[in-house]
């Protein structure tokens, strides 16, 4: 089972969770799961469960509040987590910020990228970094060239400024056949990552290949809810999008959306 969060911050947005909850999340998770990097989910999947559900941690997009009021979280529980970085906001590229305040619905100004010296911080503090494209576009309206810049210069910069290599991909908005497609997935290996991330709302499957993980996203649920979706009980929808012709799980992904979590998972300019 793989997590994704977006931003941690007070005011109420989509797809955010408030401090006050995602401490609690924190707290819940190291008490009732074992929580593992990202890196190791691949195998781990394949092999036999232990008594408590295995859970990797991710956030998406790469805002400022995930080193603020995030970092210190994971921190005081001993808790890796994997951060996907759109390269573009921390370097204060202005149609970026515009692309994040239309998707959220906040003013521009309001948007906050990490800096790279935070990203530096996260990561000597036991973080991972993974990719998240440099401009957050849909990649599966996206040509075959732009999309390689996409991938080559996300990880590049990442890697020139982290001095690491970067192994992990977010596709931007993340639902199969709608934001990525095979020719997607044949690109991100091209350029050398070892591992991919999709939005797709069920755990993951010994079947599943390590280019198209599928994560729940989470937002402001309550501790029954991420309980449920933990234990299994929402894998219902993950399947059915996976099975539905296009059209249909579209239509059924809108109508089942998980209250505050849409605008950068599955929003109108994505489609
Ligand atoms: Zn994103």
């Amino acid at each position: 089972m793989v997590l994704v969060y977006h931003s941690v911050r007070p005011t109420q947005l989509n797809t955010n969770t408030k401090p006050e909850m995602f401490k609690k999340h924190i707290e819940w998770l190291t008490e009732n799961c074992e929580i593992i990097p990202l890196a190791e989910v691949p195998d781990k999947a394949k092999a036999a469960g232990g008594s408590r559900p295995r859970v990797a941690i991710t956030f998406d997009d790469g805002f400022a509040n995930n080193y603020e009021r995030a970092l210190p979280v994971l921190l005081d529980h001993g808790v890796e987590a994997t951060f996907f970085i759109t390269t573009g906001l921390v370097n204060g590229d202005e149609r970026v910020a515009a692309r994040f305040s239309r998707l959220l619905g906040i003013e521009k100004d309001d948007v906050k990228g990490l800096s790279w010296g935070q990203l530096q911080e996260m990561q000597a503090a036991g973080m991972s970094i993974g990719a998240h494209t440099v401009t957050h576009p849909n990649l599966g309206d996206l040509g075959p060239d732009d999309t390689r810049r996409e991938l080559e210069l996300s990880k590049l910069e990442l890697e020139d400024r982290l001095g690491v290599a970067v192994r992990s991909f977010a596709y931007p908005f993340g639902k199969p056949k709608h934001h990525f497609t095979e020719t997607t997935i044949g690109q991100v290996q091209e350029t050398g990552f070892s591992l991919a991330v999709a939005v797709h709302h069920r755990g993951v499957l010994p079947g599943d290949r390590r280019f198209c993980i599928p994560r729940f996203a989470i937002a402001e649920d309550d501790i029954a809810g991420l309980s449920r979706k933990i234990h299994g009980n929402a894998d219902g929808v993950g399947i059915w999008q996976q099975v539905a012709p296009r059209w249909l799980s579209h239509y059924v992904s809108r109508s089942h959306s998980v209250r505050g979590e849409l605008s950068l998972i599955d929003s109108k300019e994505a489609d």
